[in-house]
Protein backbone atom coordinates (compact mmCIF):
# COMPACT_ATOMS: atom_id res chain seq x y z
CA UNK A 1 0.00 0.00 0.00
CA UNK A 2 1.36 3.38 -0.50
CA UNK A 3 2.20 5.13 2.49
CA UNK A 4 0.79 8.76 1.97
CA UNK A 5 -1.40 10.37 4.69
CA UNK A 6 -3.98 10.70 2.03
CA UNK A 7 -4.13 7.25 0.47
CA UNK A 8 -4.22 5.55 3.93
CA UNK A 9 -6.82 7.91 5.20
CA UNK A 10 -9.33 6.41 2.68
CA UNK A 11 -7.81 2.85 3.01
CA UNK A 12 -5.59 1.76 5.54
CA UNK A 13 -7.20 -1.19 7.20
CA UNK A 14 -9.79 -1.75 4.51
CA UNK A 15 -10.58 -4.28 1.78
CA UNK A 16 -14.01 -5.18 -0.07
CA UNK A 17 -15.90 -6.95 2.02
CA UNK A 18 -14.89 -10.48 0.98
CA UNK A 19 -18.63 -12.20 1.39
CA UNK A 20 -20.56 -9.09 -0.84
CA UNK A 21 -18.02 -7.26 -2.32
CA UNK A 22 -19.10 -4.23 -0.23
CA UNK A 23 -16.62 -1.38 -0.87
CA UNK A 24 -17.34 0.16 2.21
CA UNK A 25 -16.40 -1.73 5.38
CA UNK A 26 -19.66 -3.11 7.01
CA UNK A 27 -21.05 -1.92 10.91
CA UNK A 28 -20.88 -5.99 11.99
CA UNK A 29 -22.85 -5.00 14.15
CA UNK A 30 -23.22 -8.23 16.51
CA UNK A 31 -22.02 -9.87 19.60
CA UNK A 32 -20.99 -13.15 18.26
CA UNK A 33 -19.76 -15.17 15.82
CA UNK A 34 -20.48 -18.59 14.55
CA UNK A 35 -17.62 -21.22 14.59
CA UNK A 36 -17.17 -24.43 12.74
CA UNK A 37 -15.91 -26.77 15.23
CA UNK A 38 -15.57 -26.01 18.97
CA UNK A 39 -12.74 -23.21 18.72
CA UNK A 40 -12.66 -22.85 15.25
CA UNK A 41 -13.34 -19.11 13.95
CA UNK A 42 -12.47 -16.58 11.24
CA UNK A 43 -10.62 -14.85 14.11
CA UNK A 44 -13.53 -13.44 16.13
CA UNK A 45 -15.42 -14.96 19.01
CA UNK A 46 -17.31 -11.98 20.91
CA UNK A 47 -17.54 -8.10 20.27
CA UNK A 48 -16.19 -6.67 23.47
CA UNK A 49 -12.34 -9.11 22.32
CA UNK A 50 -12.74 -8.45 18.68
CA UNK A 51 -14.73 -6.80 15.47
CA UNK A 52 -14.16 -6.26 12.46
CA UNK A 53 -15.48 -2.51 12.45
CA UNK A 54 -13.17 -2.20 15.01
CA UNK A 55 -10.24 -3.75 13.44
CA UNK A 56 -10.38 -1.77 9.98
CA UNK A 57 -10.87 1.45 12.25
CA UNK A 58 -7.97 0.26 14.64
CA UNK A 59 -5.92 -0.70 11.56
CA UNK A 60 -6.74 2.21 9.65
CA UNK A 61 -5.94 5.01 12.66
CA UNK A 62 -2.47 3.31 13.26
CA UNK A 63 -1.52 3.83 9.79
CA UNK A 64 -1.86 7.45 10.24
CA UNK A 65 -0.05 7.77 13.08
CA UNK A 66 2.68 5.49 11.89
CA UNK A 67 2.01 2.98 14.03
CA UNK A 68 2.59 -0.84 14.37
CA UNK A 69 -0.59 -0.61 16.64
CA UNK A 70 -3.98 1.11 17.41
CA UNK A 71 -6.45 -0.05 19.70
CA UNK A 72 -10.06 1.79 20.00
CA UNK A 73 -11.79 2.72 23.37
CA UNK A 74 -15.50 3.66 24.44
CA UNK A 75 -14.25 7.27 25.18
CA UNK A 76 -10.83 9.38 24.79
CA UNK A 77 -10.79 8.69 28.85
CA UNK A 78 -11.60 5.51 28.73
CA UNK A 79 -8.61 4.94 26.58
CA UNK A 80 -6.25 6.94 29.23
CA UNK A 81 -8.06 5.17 31.81
CA UNK A 82 -6.55 1.87 30.32
CA UNK A 83 -3.00 3.03 30.11
CA UNK A 84 -3.01 4.25 33.52
CA UNK A 85 -4.16 0.98 34.57
CA UNK A 86 -0.96 -0.58 33.93
CA UNK A 87 0.38 1.63 36.56
CA UNK A 88 0.41 0.10 40.48
CA UNK A 89 0.54 2.09 43.89
CA UNK A 90 3.81 3.85 44.72
CA UNK A 91 4.22 4.41 40.72
CA UNK A 92 4.33 8.69 39.62
CA UNK A 93 3.03 10.24 36.77
CA UNK A 94 4.19 13.34 35.85
CA UNK A 95 1.40 15.73 33.86
CA UNK A 96 1.30 18.73 31.49
CA UNK A 97 0.08 21.38 33.59
CA UNK A 98 -3.10 22.71 31.39
CA UNK A 99 -4.23 19.11 30.76
CA UNK A 100 -7.73 18.45 29.81
CA UNK A 101 -9.73 18.55 32.49
CA UNK A 102 -11.56 15.34 32.34
CA UNK A 103 -8.00 13.79 32.33
CA UNK A 104 -6.93 16.18 35.40
CA UNK A 105 -10.39 14.46 37.55
CA UNK A 106 -9.47 10.90 36.16
CA UNK A 107 -5.93 11.05 37.44
CA UNK A 108 -6.95 13.39 40.87
CA UNK A 109 -10.62 11.85 41.90
CA UNK A 110 -10.06 8.03 40.58
CA UNK A 111 -6.55 6.94 40.28
CA UNK A 112 -5.04 9.22 43.09
CA UNK A 113 -7.16 7.18 45.75
CA UNK A 114 -5.39 3.92 44.51
CA UNK A 115 -1.74 4.75 45.44
CA UNK A 116 -0.94 6.56 42.26
CA UNK A 117 1.01 10.04 42.54
CA UNK A 118 0.62 12.71 40.04
CA UNK A 119 2.43 15.91 39.93
CA UNK A 120 1.98 18.72 37.46
CA UNK A 121 4.71 21.00 35.86
CA UNK A 122 4.45 23.36 32.31
CA UNK A 123 6.40 21.38 29.75
CA UNK A 124 7.09 24.38 27.47
CA UNK A 125 10.47 23.98 29.61
CA UNK A 126 12.30 20.57 29.17
CA UNK A 127 14.67 21.40 32.20
CA UNK A 128 11.34 22.12 34.43
CA UNK A 129 10.52 18.62 32.74
CA UNK A 130 13.67 16.98 34.21
CA UNK A 131 13.41 18.58 37.19
CA UNK A 132 10.35 17.29 38.39
CA UNK A 133 11.35 13.50 37.53
CA UNK A 134 11.41 11.64 40.61
CA UNK A 135 12.93 8.10 40.40
CA UNK A 136 9.54 6.69 40.70
CA UNK A 137 7.96 8.26 37.27
CA UNK A 138 6.89 5.96 34.96
CA UNK A 139 4.50 7.67 33.01
CA UNK A 140 5.05 11.41 31.33
CA UNK A 141 2.07 12.92 29.84
CA UNK A 142 1.97 15.58 27.57
CA UNK A 143 -1.15 18.16 25.88
CA UNK A 144 0.28 20.25 22.75
CA UNK A 145 -1.48 22.25 22.12
CA UNK A 146 -3.32 23.05 24.91
CA UNK A 147 -6.95 23.60 25.89
CA UNK A 148 -7.38 26.44 26.23
CA UNK A 149 -4.15 28.58 25.63
CA UNK A 150 -2.77 26.60 22.77
CA UNK A 151 0.69 26.38 24.34
CA UNK A 152 3.25 23.99 22.62
CA UNK A 153 5.67 21.88 23.73
CA UNK A 154 8.55 20.67 22.20
CA UNK A 155 7.63 16.77 21.73
CA UNK A 156 11.02 15.56 19.86
CA UNK A 157 13.41 17.58 22.96
CA UNK A 158 11.77 15.68 25.55
CA UNK A 159 11.23 12.73 24.07
CA UNK A 160 15.58 12.60 23.67
CA UNK A 161 15.83 13.93 27.88
CA UNK A 162 13.02 11.14 28.57
CA UNK A 163 15.05 8.50 26.54
CA UNK A 164 18.60 9.77 28.72
CA UNK A 165 16.91 8.88 31.80
CA UNK A 166 18.40 5.81 33.99
CA UNK A 167 14.55 5.23 34.72
CA UNK A 168 13.36 5.34 31.26
CA UNK A 169 9.35 6.83 31.34
CA UNK A 170 7.47 6.37 28.91
CA UNK A 171 5.96 9.25 27.56
CA UNK A 172 2.35 9.61 26.30
CA UNK A 173 0.97 12.76 23.99
CA UNK A 174 -2.48 13.70 23.31
CA UNK A 175 -3.14 14.43 20.20
CA UNK A 176 -6.12 15.69 20.02
CA UNK A 177 -6.10 19.10 19.15
CA UNK A 178 -3.49 18.73 16.36
CA UNK A 179 -5.29 15.19 14.88
CA UNK A 180 -2.24 13.42 13.01
CA UNK A 181 -2.16 15.15 10.40
CA UNK A 182 -1.19 18.13 11.61
CA UNK A 183 1.29 16.10 14.35
CA UNK A 184 2.89 12.42 14.73
CA UNK A 185 4.34 12.31 18.26
CA UNK A 186 5.50 8.61 17.87
CA UNK A 187 7.60 10.00 14.64
CA UNK A 188 8.77 12.41 17.32
CA UNK A 189 10.49 10.10 19.83
CA UNK A 190 7.04 9.30 22.36
CA UNK A 191 6.35 6.31 23.29
CA UNK A 192 2.00 5.95 23.16
CA UNK A 193 -0.40 8.30 21.62
CA UNK A 194 -3.75 9.20 22.75
CA UNK A 195 -6.52 10.82 21.14
CA UNK A 196 -10.60 11.59 21.87
CA UNK A 197 -11.47 10.51 18.45
CA UNK A 198 -14.66 12.32 19.49
CA UNK A 199 -13.08 15.49 17.96
CA UNK A 200 -10.89 15.58 14.68
CA UNK A 201 -10.70 12.27 13.88
CA UNK A 202 -14.64 11.52 14.37
CA UNK A 203 -14.91 15.22 12.93
CA UNK A 204 -18.89 15.58 12.58
CA UNK A 205 -19.70 15.68 16.15
CA UNK A 206 -21.67 12.56 16.31
CA UNK A 207 -19.69 9.93 17.92
CA UNK A 208 -17.74 9.36 21.41
CA UNK A 209 -14.68 7.32 21.19
CA UNK A 210 -10.98 7.15 22.25
CA UNK A 211 -7.63 5.67 19.81
CA UNK A 212 -4.20 4.85 21.22
CA UNK A 213 -1.41 4.00 18.98
CA UNK A 214 2.08 2.55 19.81
CA UNK A 215 4.87 0.64 18.45
CA UNK A 216 5.96 -1.58 21.55
CA UNK A 217 5.20 -4.90 21.60
CA UNK A 218 5.24 -5.70 25.07
CA UNK A 219 2.90 -2.48 25.82
CA UNK A 220 0.80 -3.64 22.90
CA UNK A 221 -0.09 -7.31 24.37
CA UNK A 222 -0.54 -5.40 27.78
CA UNK A 223 -3.25 -2.58 26.74
CA UNK A 224 -4.89 -5.13 24.27
CA UNK A 225 -5.77 -7.76 27.62
CA UNK A 226 -7.23 -4.49 29.31
CA UNK A 227 -9.25 -3.56 26.47
CA UNK A 228 -10.40 -6.85 26.62
CA UNK A 229 -10.71 -7.39 30.50
CA UNK A 230 -11.82 -4.60 31.26
CA UNK A 231 -14.25 -4.05 28.56
CA UNK A 232 -14.17 -0.54 27.71
CA UNK A 233 -14.63 -1.02 23.92
CA UNK A 234 -16.47 0.88 21.23
CA UNK A 235 -19.87 -0.83 19.13
CA UNK A 236 -19.47 -1.10 15.61
CA UNK A 237 -21.43 1.59 15.17
CA UNK A 238 -19.33 4.19 16.87
CA UNK A 239 -16.17 2.23 14.89
CA UNK A 240 -17.94 2.99 11.83
CA UNK A 241 -18.45 6.47 12.14
CA UNK A 242 -15.00 7.57 13.10
CA UNK A 243 -13.75 5.24 10.25
CA UNK A 244 -15.84 7.37 7.90
CA UNK A 245 -14.58 10.53 9.18
CA UNK A 246 -10.97 9.39 9.09
CA UNK A 247 -11.54 9.56 5.28
CA UNK A 248 -11.88 12.99 4.90
CA UNK A 249 -9.35 14.40 7.83
CA UNK A 250 -6.54 15.52 5.69
CA UNK A 251 -9.28 17.60 3.92
CA UNK A 252 -10.84 18.91 7.06
CA UNK A 253 -7.59 20.06 8.70
CA UNK A 254 -6.31 21.83 5.43
CA UNK A 255 -9.72 24.12 5.80
CA UNK A 256 -9.65 23.95 9.74
CA UNK A 257 -6.06 25.67 9.68
CA UNK A 258 -6.97 28.21 6.68
CA UNK A 259 -10.38 29.34 8.13
CA UNK A 260 -8.53 29.96 11.64
CA UNK A 261 -5.76 31.52 10.42
CA UNK A 262 -7.43 34.08 8.86
CA UNK A 263 -10.08 34.55 11.68
CA UNK A 264 -6.99 34.86 13.93
CA UNK A 265 -5.56 37.53 11.29
CA UNK A 266 -9.05 39.25 11.81
CA UNK A 267 -9.08 39.44 15.60
CA UNK A 268 -5.88 40.23 16.09
CA UNK A 269 -6.81 43.75 14.52
CA UNK A 270 -9.97 43.98 16.01
CA UNK A 271 -10.00 46.61 18.82
CA UNK A 272 -12.03 44.95 21.65
CA UNK A 273 -9.70 42.01 21.63
CA UNK A 274 -6.57 42.49 23.38
CA UNK A 275 -4.60 39.25 22.55
CA UNK A 276 -5.22 36.00 20.38
CA UNK A 277 -3.32 32.52 21.42
CA UNK A 278 -3.10 30.40 18.07
CA UNK A 279 0.15 28.41 17.24
CA UNK A 280 1.03 29.65 13.38
CA UNK A 281 0.09 33.53 14.16
CA UNK A 282 3.48 35.54 14.64
CA UNK A 283 1.83 36.60 17.92
CA UNK A 284 2.43 33.53 19.32
CA UNK A 285 5.85 33.23 21.52
CA UNK A 286 6.26 29.46 19.67
CA UNK A 287 5.42 29.98 16.35
CA UNK A 288 8.78 28.48 15.31
CA UNK A 289 7.89 25.71 17.28
CA UNK A 290 4.67 25.60 15.93
CA UNK A 291 5.86 25.76 12.10
CA UNK A 292 8.40 22.73 13.03
CA UNK A 293 6.25 20.22 14.67
CA UNK A 294 3.05 21.02 13.11
CA UNK A 295 1.62 21.17 9.14
CA UNK A 296 -0.89 24.41 10.54
CA UNK A 297 -1.97 26.22 12.95
CA UNK A 298 -4.93 24.22 13.64
CA UNK A 299 -8.79 24.83 14.26
CA UNK A 300 -8.53 25.87 17.79
CA UNK A 301 -7.82 29.75 18.68
CA UNK A 302 -8.74 31.57 21.91
CA UNK A 303 -8.92 35.13 22.41
CA UNK A 304 -9.34 37.71 25.54
CA UNK A 305 -11.91 40.52 25.17
CA UNK A 306 -10.63 43.58 27.02
CA UNK A 307 -14.46 43.89 28.23
CA UNK A 308 -13.64 40.87 30.45
CA UNK A 309 -16.06 38.01 31.39
CA UNK A 310 -19.35 40.31 30.16
CA UNK A 311 -17.46 41.16 27.16
CA UNK A 312 -17.23 37.09 26.64
CA UNK A 313 -20.17 36.17 27.18
CA UNK A 314 -21.99 38.50 25.09
CA UNK A 315 -20.28 37.38 22.25
CA UNK A 316 -20.39 34.04 22.76
CA UNK A 317 -24.53 34.76 23.22
CA UNK A 318 -24.28 36.61 19.90
CA UNK A 319 -22.97 34.59 17.21
CA UNK A 320 -25.75 33.10 14.77
CA UNK A 321 -23.04 30.43 13.17
CA UNK A 322 -20.74 29.51 15.83
CA UNK A 323 -22.90 27.73 18.34
CA UNK A 324 -22.46 28.08 21.80
CA UNK A 325 -20.87 24.73 23.04
CA UNK A 326 -18.75 22.81 24.44
CA UNK A 327 -16.34 19.74 22.56
CA UNK A 328 -14.34 21.08 19.66
CA UNK A 329 -13.18 19.64 15.87
CA UNK A 330 -16.11 19.14 13.95
CA UNK A 331 -16.97 20.66 10.78
CA UNK A 332 -19.66 23.35 12.21
CA UNK A 333 -17.82 25.74 13.88
CA UNK A 334 -18.06 26.15 18.18
CA UNK A 335 -17.91 29.03 20.37
CA UNK A 336 -17.61 28.87 24.38
CA UNK A 337 -16.21 30.71 27.40
CA UNK A 338 -13.92 28.39 29.03
CA UNK A 339 -14.01 29.82 32.38
CA UNK A 340 -17.84 29.25 33.17
CA UNK A 341 -18.11 26.36 30.69
CA UNK A 342 -15.10 23.75 29.77
CA UNK A 343 -12.91 25.02 32.40
CA UNK A 344 -15.11 25.32 35.72
CA UNK A 345 -13.93 22.92 37.38
CA UNK A 346 -10.12 24.47 37.60
CA UNK A 347 -11.84 27.48 38.83
CA UNK A 348 -9.50 28.91 42.00
CA UNK A 349 -6.89 26.20 40.98
CA UNK A 350 -3.56 27.27 39.24
CA UNK A 351 -5.33 26.00 36.07
CA UNK A 352 -7.57 29.06 36.38
CA UNK A 353 -8.62 30.46 33.01
CA UNK A 354 -9.04 34.51 32.31
CA UNK A 355 -12.85 35.14 32.60
CA UNK A 356 -12.62 37.57 29.38
CA UNK A 357 -11.47 34.16 27.34
CA UNK A 358 -13.33 32.86 24.39
CA UNK A 359 -12.48 29.78 22.45
CA UNK A 360 -13.50 28.88 18.79
CA UNK A 361 -13.33 25.88 17.44
CA UNK A 362 -13.29 27.10 13.85
CA UNK A 363 -14.89 24.76 11.31
CA UNK A 364 -15.36 24.13 7.58
CA UNK A 365 -17.55 27.10 6.54
CA UNK A 366 -16.85 29.63 4.52
CA UNK A 367 -14.66 31.67 6.22
CA UNK A 368 -15.90 35.31 5.12
CA UNK A 369 -19.46 34.57 6.59
CA UNK A 370 -17.77 33.15 10.24
CA UNK A 371 -16.20 36.32 10.06
CA UNK A 372 -18.71 38.79 9.52
CA UNK A 373 -20.57 36.12 12.66
CA UNK A 374 -17.86 37.25 14.61
CA UNK A 375 -17.98 40.82 13.57
CA UNK A 376 -21.49 41.34 14.21
CA UNK A 377 -20.99 39.48 17.41
CA UNK A 378 -17.89 41.72 18.62
CA UNK A 379 -20.33 44.79 17.72
CA UNK A 380 -22.45 43.71 20.76
CA UNK A 381 -20.12 43.09 23.02
C1 LIG B 1 -12.30 15.62 24.76
C2 LIG B 1 -10.90 15.38 25.16
C3 LIG B 1 -10.52 14.24 25.89
C4 LIG B 1 -11.54 13.24 26.41
O1 LIG B 1 -12.12 12.52 25.37
P1 LIG B 1 -13.62 11.93 25.44
O2 LIG B 1 -13.78 11.30 24.10
O3 LIG B 1 -14.54 13.08 25.70
O4 LIG B 1 -13.62 10.94 26.56
C5 LIG B 1 -9.18 14.06 26.18
N1 LIG B 1 -8.26 14.95 25.78
C6 LIG B 1 -8.58 16.05 25.09
C7 LIG B 1 -7.49 17.00 24.68
C8 LIG B 1 -9.89 16.31 24.75
O5 LIG B 1 -10.21 17.43 24.08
Amino acid sequence: MPDQFETLAIHAGQQPDPSTGAVMTPIYQTSTFVQDAVGVHKGYEYSRSGNPTRTALQDCFAALEAAKYGLAFASGLAATDTIIRQFVPGDHILVGGDVYGGTFRLFEKEYKDFGIEFSYVDMDDVQAVQANLRANTKLVWLETPTNPYLGLADIAALAEMLKAQPSKPLFAVDNTFASPYLQQPLALGADLVIHSATKYLGGHSDVVLGLVALNDDELHTKLAFTQNAAGAVPGPMDSFLVLRGIKTLHLRMERHGENAAKIADYLVAHPKVSQIFYPYHASHPQQALARKQMRNGGGMLSFELKGGEAAARAVAESTRLFALAESLGGVESLIEVPAVMTHLSVANSPLAVDPGLVRLSVGVENVDDLIADLEQALAKA
